[in-house]
């Protein structure tokens, strides 16, 4: 679905509203609504209970935003988190550097991906497309130019060079999206932490952070969870919390915020044994994925080749989002770096004493991280569809419907009486409710013709729609309507709680 409308269907429906829209907004923060939260709790809690509750091995935390400053001189943030930017001098609109170059690639990919489009066409069932891709002269001049430009900007942010990537710019010819115009200001590094000041300490001193990721509060707290939960290497602590990042340009809706949430889990192991548990943990978050129902070719990995100073390997598992494959989760084998780092900065031993091997070390850490935000907004981004089908007359209509997986999904059943001026059926409907409310989130809705009311139950994603009709007076039966197959089916009201919390329960997934 258009990216537009997805954003006015969050929005008209309850699910994510602008920060402070009657102020007219503020920009890179959004507010879940009513079904938002919901489906957002059920987001986490389809995390929290695969990666924490499923594993003997893995347990949760809950830091605070708040750190120790030092926890960020440590951790690199603060000499180190930073976005290089760049302002078009005419248009004032502001850029990430790396950006503009990646948007200069896409462009090239754009191109090669209607070159390969149209000999598809021409070649029909004999195209070999990466015999195609391989030997078209043109193809390969454009994925040289792509390449050039990729490896020169990866180089230069290896090497924190400013002046190389605003003389990569110019040469790539790169204009603002905005003006066209391609006169530039220097690129120079812009730190992402927000920073705040504590009540009773005046100066530098008193200089606190938001947190922009939630792994240090699992770094700092090693020690107390392995010696608390008396847990053995290999084993894992978990975190959701909300993180901050000052990000430059913030677009695409809740893609990019300023402020978000993460959900990220450390995995502690034995030094050596990183790589066997970094392709572990790549192959079972990608199952998490594909167990929601998302197809297999909107996933895909995009491994690292410049890698960050504390990383070994790592790879992002990239979604197929309505403007392309971006990425929803990370995945990185961080090596000890940040246990040592705080061990140094802290002197506080940050080890581990291997009874098997009988040695102390400081251990390794495989992560995996996801936005809690990405997330919905992927979730969302493919379910939300428009579909024909049959109306109550049989005619063709036109309906939006949001296919989540039922699990997932904000409301599980919504309990309708066929008619609201009939007291008995307004009855038994508040009847079914009060039964169904105790195993699943429900909703009761008596206005407008039934038709109008399913339509609106398949816009937000309702699994079920339970009618309450006078059979049910006579028989205690009602219908259960299917949100895909659009089956209705009579089952006994004793049954529907069941049918119910069973179809669209989190452990269904597992
Ligand atoms: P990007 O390259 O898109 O800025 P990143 O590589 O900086 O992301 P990580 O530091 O690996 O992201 O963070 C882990 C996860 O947190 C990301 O995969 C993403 O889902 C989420 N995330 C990061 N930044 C944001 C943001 N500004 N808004 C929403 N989610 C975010």
């Amino acid at each position: 679905m258009d990216f537009k409308k997805l954003v006015s269907h969050c929005k008209e429906y309850g699910f994510i509203f602008q920060s402070s829209e009657i102020y007219d907004g503020l920009s890179a923060a959004y507010d879940y609504g009513p079904l938002g939260s919901e489906l957002k709790t059920n987001i986490k809690q389809y995390w929290w209970k695969s990666m924490v509750q499923m594993h003997q091995n893995i347990v949760g935390i809950d830091a605070s935003i708040f750190m120790h400053p030092k926890t960020w001189k440590a951790s690199g943030h603060v000499d180190a988190f930073n976005d290089p930017l760049i302002d078009n001098k005419d248009s004032k609109k502001r850029y990430r550097a790396d950006q503009l170059i990646e948007g200069y690639a896409e462009k090239i990919e754009g191109k090669i991906t209607k070159d390969v489009d149209k000999a598809r066409k021409r070649f029909g069932d004999a195209f070999d497309e990466a015999e195609f891709r391989s030997t078209n002269g043109r193809i390969l001049d454009r994925q040289a130019k792509i390449d050039n430009a990729i490896g020169t900007m990866n180089k230069q942010l290896a090497a924190e060079d400013m002046e190389g990537l605003k003389a990569l710019i110019e040469e790539l010819e790169i204009a603002c999206p905005d003006s066209g115009s391609r006169n530039w200001t220097e690129v120079r590094q812009f730190n992402l932490m927000f920073s705040t000041q504590l009540g009773n300490i005046a100066g530098e001193e008193g200089k606190l952070y938001l947190r922009p990721e939630t792994a240090q509060g699992i770094f700092v707290n090693f020690s107390n969870v392995q010696k608390s939960t008396r847990q053995k290497v290999p084993f894992g602590i978990a975190q959701i919390g909300k993180a901050f990042r000052n990000e430059i340009v913030a677009r695409q809706f809740i893609f990019r915020m300023r402020e978000f949430e993460q959900m990220e889990m450390q995995f502690f192991v034995r030094p050596g044994e990183e790589m066997k548990w970094y392709d572990h943990w790549k192959q079972t978050r990608l199952d998490w994925h594909k167990a929601l129902g998302t197809p297999a070719e909107n996933l895909r990995f995009h491994d690292h080749e410049s890698l960050a100073h504390y990383a070994n390997a790592a790879t992002d598992i990239e979604f197929k989002f309505p403007f392309g494959f971006r990425e929803l989760e990370g995945i990185h084998s961080r090596t000890d770096f940040d246990l040592s780092a705080h061990q140094e900065l802290s002197g506080k031993k940050l080890q581990y004493f291997d009874p098997e091997l009988n040695e102390n070390y400081v251990p390794y850490v495989v992560e995996t991280s996801i936005g809690c935000d990405r997330m919905f907004l992927a979730q969302v981004a493919q379910a939300l569809q428009e579909e024909t089908v049959p109306d109550a007359d049989g005619k063709d209509s036109t309906r939006t419907v949001m296919k989540l997986h039922p699990a997932i999904a904000p409301v599980k059943a919504a309990v309708l009486p066929l008619l609201k001026n009939k007291e008995e059926l307004v009855n038994a409907a508040n009847d079914v409710f009060d039964k169904l409310k105790v195993h699943v989130n429900c909703q009761y809705d008596e206005k407008d013709a039934i038709g109008r009311r399913y339509r609106r139950q398949d816009a937000i994603g309702t699994p079920y729609s339970i009618t309450i009709d006078f059979e049910t007076l006579e028989n205690n039966t009602v219908t259960i309507r299917d949100r895909d197959s659009l089956d209705q089916k009579r089952v006994a009201i004793d049954e529907v709680s069941k049918i119910v919390s069973d179809s669209t329960n989190i452990n269904s997934l597992f």
